[in-house]
């Protein structure tokens, strides 16, 4: 069974959001070092459907299809964060030794897992997790699930992007939930509140 140290279900902005500032975290920082970070997704972010005129940073007009290749592109740039297309379809165990079943059959393990599965249903089953109505989606039907303020839902279980109650439906939102969350397991690991920043040379 491959083992990793953060399995992230769901390859939208979030997830791949929180997978791009923990692998630029393990090339920078000590307590980060060989820790590896996997995203598995099913293929269907919402960016997919969205034209981008007014993200911060992004050039207006750009399509939402590249916008999410560029930031797979940028988060895979670093050798700890890899990335496979499957649905996860359950999760049983807690910190430390969390077993992640996918559609294909093959078990993974990780340390901790994200869910960044989006606002459309929740469908993993194992994870015991309460599903509630998501209060900032512009449509009904959405879901969310209630996290502690550091993104977590139990120990070692964390949830980012619309997933998290509160989050609104934006990219900038949703892909700040998922560095906000990696930022949150960095300080975890360090014992003290943790960015990654580089400085002008
Ligand atoms: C038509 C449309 C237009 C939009 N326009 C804009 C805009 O102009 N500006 C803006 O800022 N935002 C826009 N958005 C919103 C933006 O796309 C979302 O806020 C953002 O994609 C949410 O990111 P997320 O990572 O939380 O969820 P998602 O992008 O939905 O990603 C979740 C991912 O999890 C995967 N997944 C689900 N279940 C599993 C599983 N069991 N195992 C593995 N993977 C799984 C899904 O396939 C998906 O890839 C638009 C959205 C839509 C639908």
């Amino acid at each position: 069974m491959k083992e990793y140290t953060v399995i992230i279900a769901g390859g939208g902005p979030a997830g791949l959001s929180a997978a791009l500032t923990l692998g630029a975290a393990e090339q920078k920082q000590e307590p980060v070092r060989g820790k590896t970070f996997h995203v598995v997704d099913t293929g269907n972010s919402d960016l997919l459907k969205a034209e981008l005129n007014y993200v911060p940073g992004i050039p207006a007009g750009t399509p939402g299809p590249k916008a999410l290749a560029d930031l797979r592109n940028q988060a895979l740039a670093f050798p700890s964060v890899s990335f496979r297309e499957d649905k996860i379809v359950e999760i049983t165990g807690g910190l430390g030794n969390f077993i992640i079943l996918l559609e294909s059959g093959e078990k993974l393990s990780a340390h901790i897992v994200i869910l960044a599965t989006g606002f459309h249903g929740f469908e993993i089953d194992g994870t015991n997790v309460h599903v509630a109505e998501n209060a900032k989606a512009p449509r009904p039907g959405k879901i969310a699930i209630q996290t502690d303020t550091e993104g977590r839902i139990r120990e070692g279980l964390y949830a980012a992007g619309l997933l998290s109650a509160g989050v609104s439906s934006m990219y900038a939102s949703a892909a700040g939930s998922g560095v906000q969350i990696a930022c949150n397991i960095l300080e975890a690991w360090s014992g003290k509140p943790t960015v990654v920043h580089d400085v002008m040379k």
